[in-house]
């Protein structure tokens, strides 16, 4: 008999299940809870879930079921056209989907390939034309591809935009576009998104049709099984409050394994980390100056724990898969309040339950009122003399929500040879007019997407160079932090 609780219930080829057995999957996330019926049955669907909720599996274990018609083991490529495509924001994330597609896939003869940018073109042009059945590709490289002939898209069954904010937020628009020219009319098209801005909305609205929503939480809201705190702090401060929750909020009290500490900027990114090596922390920099190689072996480290902290950037850091990190700690406060909500997607995921620590200094104020408003929550703000609540919101923050396309330039990630993608290419055709929205859903008012501080991220970054260590208020800084000692 089959269990509603567990993956028997939806009709999976037993290859499938005895693949995801294997992975230790034994109940169904929300969202794949959710997702798989409707996308075994053809539907378009627009899911709000972040990553770290399983929602790899849910659009990919029945991507995989509804090509299991097509599996065979010939060895002719013409028997294995791409029939499902998967479209990543950035290197990462193409890279973990992939490794999880891939395993899905392990039992069945259905071939999974992977593009990106960033590494030689060989040996993915000759995946490429071996065939393959499931493509997850950055929109850049895959465009590439298609140029040079080495792979054809019009057999595409299924589609999926997987983290459509962040895609719209590195300016792929117009590549989304252009691949999605290549693709047959009559498809299966699913979208993803942590958050929903206007735009995210205009984009489902073109590419979407009759969509059902799936979400498990509120729109934008941050996981309830994460416990957040916010430590309000002086910049000078901020490198020692660090050092002291990296040695003191570890289990019973003792040091810190396992953390990711986000950071706004490149430039903050390699200074951190150095300091924290410095004072004898194993802890190592991913930002969009890395290249490949480097970011995947930091990576590597933190996951086998050679790393203790991995100082990181939004871009550098999107699609991380690591599971159950206990601890996400903001350094700097996002100048996006949507990136609050991907850093500590990070952690308490799959259902884990994790800590984020966020420290903010007088400047912002404003940046923290618009993650509150957008995470719908108000923070207990932790001063040196205690709690300090509650705080006015600035009136101007109330509900105007900036278009994310003017912040494309903000800051990492957002040229294109820092995206994780392919280098610059001319004649890429302009962001093209949305159409409106069709379905009912997507013309409801929404909470909107509120991005407050307007500061560039070199110039916060140049401003935020710790005072030299003779000023450090060890003392006060344990204070801060609840009085933990040494
Ligand atoms: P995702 O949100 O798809 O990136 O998944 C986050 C992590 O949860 C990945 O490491 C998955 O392998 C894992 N995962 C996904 N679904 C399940 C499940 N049903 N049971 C246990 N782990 C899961």
């Amino acid at each position: 008999m089959s269990d509603p609780k567990d993956f028997t219930h939806f009709g999976l080829d037993p290859q499938l299940l005895a693949a995801i057995t294997e992975m230790g999957y034994t109940t169904p996330t929300p969202i794949q809870a959710k997702a798989i019926p409707v996308v075994l049955r053809g539907g378009d669907v627009m899911g709000a879930a972040q990553t770290g909720t399983g929602k790899t599996a849910g659009f990919g274990l029945p991507m995989l079921q509804r090509l299991m018609a097509h599996a065979n083991a010939s060895m002719s490529p013409a028997r294995h056209p791409v029939r499902g495509l998967i479209l990543e924001p950035t290197r990462e994330l193409a890279d973990q989907t992939a490794e999880n597609m891939k395993k899905y896939a392990s039992r069945s003869p259905l071939r999974v390939a992977v593009v990106y940018g960033g590494v030689d073109m060989k040996p993915q042009t000759e995946a490429l034309r071996r065939g393959c059945e499931v493509v997850i590709a950055t929109p850049g490289r895959l465009l590439d591809h298609i140029e040079q002939k080495n792979t054809s898209l019009s057999q595409v069954q299924i589609v999926v935009l997987d983290e459509a904010d962040r895609m719209l937020d590195m300016g792929f628009l117009p590549d989304i576009s252009r691949i999605l020219n290549f693709l047959p009319k009559e498809r299966q098209s699913l979208m993803f998104s942590a958050t929903f801005s206007e735009e995210i909305k205009k984009l489902a609205a073109n590419f979407l049709r009759s969509p059902q929503l799936i979400e498990t939480a509120a729109r934008n809201a941050t996981a309830d099984n994460v416990k957040q705190e916010v430590y309000k702090l002086h910049e000078s401060e901020k490198t020692d409050a660090l050092l002291e929750i990296l040695r003191t909020r570890g289990p019973d009290g003792g040091r810190l394994t396992q953390v990711l500490v986000f950071v706004n900027a490149k430039i903050e990114c390699r200074r951190l980390a150095r300091q924290l090596q410095k004072a004898g922390v194993n802890a190592d920099a991913i930002h969009g100056d890395k290249t490949q190689d480097e970011r995947m072996k930091a990576l590597e480290g933190f996951k086998n724990g050679t790393i203790e902290v991995l100082v990181a950037t939004d871009v550098a850091a999107r699609g991380l898969d690591i599971v159950e990190l206990p601890v996400v700690i903001n350094y700097d406060v996002p100048f996006q309040s949507e990136d609050y909500v991907h850093r500590i997607g990070r952690t308490g995921r799959a259902g884990a339950s994790g800590l984020t620590i966020m420290l903010m200094t007088g400047s912002d104020d404003r940046a923290v009122a618009g993650i509150e408003r957008l995470t719908k929550q108000q923070f207990e703000v932790r001063t040196l003399t205690g709690v300090e609540r509650p705080r006015q919101r600035p009136e101007r923050d109330r509900g105007e929500g900036r278009d994310r396309g003017e912040t494309r330039d903000r800051g990492e990630g957002r040229g294109r040879g820092d995206r994780g993608d392919r280098g610059a290419r001319s004649g890429a055709p302009s962001r093209p007019a949305p159409r409106q929205p069709a379905d009912d859903f997507f013309s409801k008012p929404y909470e909107p997407s509120a991005t407050d501080a307007a500061v560039s991220e070199e110039v916060k970054a140049a401003g935020s160079e710790p005072a030299e260590t003779a000023r450090r208020p060890a003392g006060r800084v344990s204070t801060l932090l609840g009085g933990r000692k040494k």
